[in-house]
C-alpha cells in the first residue's frame, strides 16, 4: 500500500449491489482512505482490476466498433456491438464473459487465453485504434 500525501490516489469499491447501475466504482482523489460516494463503505486503496458487471460495458458514443483478438497470435476481428463481440468471446472459449478476468483496460484472460495471450477487446474506430477506455465508471 503506497498512499502519497497530496497527491491523487485511486480507491474503489466492490459492492456492486448497493450501487445505482451495479458497477463498481473508482475514483482517483487526494483524500484518505474515502467512503464510496454511494455506499458510504471505506474504498479500497488501488486500481480496480478484477472482472466487471456487463452493465458497465455499455458502449460509448464516438467509437463505432467493438475489436476482438483471440490470443497475441491471431488477427483483429470488428463487431458492431458488445453483444455480438461478447458472444464471439463465448463461442471461442466455452466459458461465459462473466468470468473474464480484465488485466488492463484493453483486455483479460479467459479460458485457454491466459498470461500474454490474452484476449484483446475494447472499443475502437476502423482501424483497431482504441478511443474509448470504458472500463471505469469514473476517471
Ligand atoms: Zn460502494
Amino acid at each position: 500500500m503506497t498512499i502519497v500525501e497530496g497527491k491523487y490516489n485511486y480507491y474503489y469499491c466492490t459492492n456492486t449491489e448497493l450501487h445505482p447501475n451495479g458497477e463498481v466504482i473508482q475514483i482517483r482523489t487526494t483524500e484518505e482512505n474515502p467512503r464510496c460516494p454511494y455506499c458510504g463503505a471505506v474504498m479500497t486503496y488501488g486500481r480496480y482490476w478484477g472482472p466487471l458487471p456487463a452493465t458497465q460495458l455499455k458502449e460509448a458514443k464516438g467509437s463505432p466498433y467493438w475489436w476482438v483478438r483471440l490470443g497475441d497470435v491471431a488477427e483483429y476481428e470488428r463487431f458492431d456491438t458488445l453483444e455480438e463481440a461478447q458472444k464471439h468471446v463465448e463461442d471461442a472459449t466455452g466459458k461465459p464473459f462473466s468470468e473474464a478476468h480484465w488485466i488492463n483496460k484493453y483486455g483479460f484472460t479467459l479460458g485457454p487465453y491466459q498470461g500474454l495471450n490474452y484476449i484483446s477487446f475494447f472499443e475502437g474506430d476502423e482501424e483497431a485504434q482504441p478511443t474509448e477506455q470504458h472500463l471505469y465508471g469514473k476517471p
